[in-house]
């Protein structure tokens, strides 16, 4: 039986041998030696396992990309330089120019600008749908040469909740896989695979790392898609020239997508994690159990007073039974969603800003979710570039204050709160 999360958390992907480190070593090295050429040539032939260059894999970020395969509940894991290149990396290996691609319009604002802009300069069609579509409209948008669908379980900043089931239907009834970004809920709070989703992106810049202090993200391969048996995906079933003629699906089964994501695009991309981030980022996920608990717990107290409060214009968090998500959440993320609450103050723009400025533990910056309670007013900053309708579609009003709970005692963060509303 697979451990609890809380054990996974610290135990999974580092288990030293006989007097072996007891904590995950930084092997600080770009390669590694072998005593013959064969075994070097059957490496880069991808006959046998091994590690000879840090481009493609190391035994620290090996290490993590276990412990997080493990908690998602997944067959492998690619660690990534950023939650950014995981999102492009989880979909270019699966489409290419002249395919079309689904995607949910509620979603991070650096994805969106990746899939509007760079994925249609590369040639791939990219359509945004209302994340609360009906299924019955959801079939009608696909295509034959649709590829994925891409959405976000948990929206930032906007925190819609993703019907996954829903997404998850609608994709397999069309022979295509799902794809979910799961950053907000973090893999203690809901594991999409267990709801149909096929392959989950994290950036572990947030609460995965947790102290603000390293960028990275993560592909995760669910194991469950049948790329043999669909015609749509000849990259696992014909000969990989590039890799002596391997044959994806053949050689790798289960583990194919993740396989391909890592010998063929971080081979040629390179945007993999370095060492030292993933010695960071392990310490991150040794507490992120722990974390998410007062996380949720902090933020539901804060979104209660909010509600109640008079210079409080609108709030948005899915824990809260005034949520128009809150029966999603429930079912997808049963133990509390994430620590990030987006709210509105009376006075609109001018007084989110005014509001955030009189905050003295929660400080402005562009980073959310770490252990330190912070605050971004998005229409000012992350989410300058859109025009309002597309703010719109992805749900930021332009008075949103995303506001993301810390692990502080919530009695003084509330006490911040209340003296920075009473300022207005
Ligand atoms: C921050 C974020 C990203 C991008 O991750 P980076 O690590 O900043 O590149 C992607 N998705 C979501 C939901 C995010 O919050």
């Amino acid at each position: 039986m697979a451990y609890h999360k809380e054990t996974q958390c610290i135990q999974s992907g580092w288990t030293p041998k006989n007097g072996e480190p007891r904590v995950l070593p930084i092997y600080q090295s770009t390669t590694f030696a072998y005593d013959t050429a064969q075994e070097m040539g059957d490496l880069f032939d991808l006959k046998s396992e091994g590690f000879f260059y840090s481009r493609l894999a190391n035994p620290t970020v090996a290490a993590v990309e276990n412990k997080i395969s493990d908690l998602e509940g997944g067959v492998g894991a690619l660690l990534c330089s950023s939650g950014q290149s995981a999102t492009l990396l989880s979909i270019i290996n699966i489409a290419h120019s002249g395919d079309h691609v689904i995607c949910s319009s509620a979603v991070y604002g650096g994805t969106f600008n990746l899939l509007h802009k760079t994925l249609q300069e590369m040639g791939i069609e990219v359509e945004f749908v209302d994340p609360d579509i009906s299924l019955e409209e959801l079939h009608e948008v696909f295509r034959s040469n649709t590829r994925c669908v891409f959405s976000e379980t948990l929206t930032n900043p906007s925190l819609v909740v993703l019907d996954i089931e829903k997404f998850a239907e609608a994709a397999h009834a069309h022979d295509v896989p799902l794809i979910v970004d799961n950053t907000f809920p973090t893999p203690i709070n809901c594991n999409p695979f267990q709801f149909g989703a096929d392959i989950v992106t994290h950036s572990t810049t947030k609460y995965m790392d947790g102290h603000a202090c390293s960028l990275g993200g993560v592909v995760i391969d669910s194991g469950n898609f049948d790329w043999a048996t669909t015609r749509k995906y000849p990259e696992f079933t014909k000969p990989d020239e590039s890799y002596h003629g391997v044959i994806y699906a053949e050689s790798f089964g289960k583990a194919a997508y993740i396989v391909k994501a890592r010998t063929h695009l971080m081979r040629d991309v390179g945007a993999m994690m370095a060492p030292m981030n993933a010695f960071l980022l392990n310490l991150g996920l040794e507490t992120l159990a722990i974390r998410m608990e007062r996380h949720c717990s902090n933020a539901l107290a804060i979104a209660k007073f909010l509600e109640k409060h008079p210079k409080v214009s609108w709030i948005t968090y899915p824990d809260l039974e005034s949520s128009p998500y809150h029966a999603l959440a429930k079912k997808y993320m049963p133990h509390g969603s994430c620590g990030v609450i987006s709210f509105g103050v009376k006075g609109g723009r001018d007084a989110a800003c005014k509001f955030m400025e009189a905050m003295k533990i929660a400080r402005i910056v562009t980073h959310v979710a770490d252990v330190r309670t912070c605050c971004l007013h998005p229409a000012s900053t992350t989410h300058r570039q859109m025009s309002d309708e597309q703010l719109e579609a992805c749900g930021v009003k332009p008075d949103l204050i995303r506001f993301s709970t810390g692990i502080e005692h919530v009695d003084d963060l509330i006490a911040d709160i209340s003296q920075a509303l009473k300022q207005l």
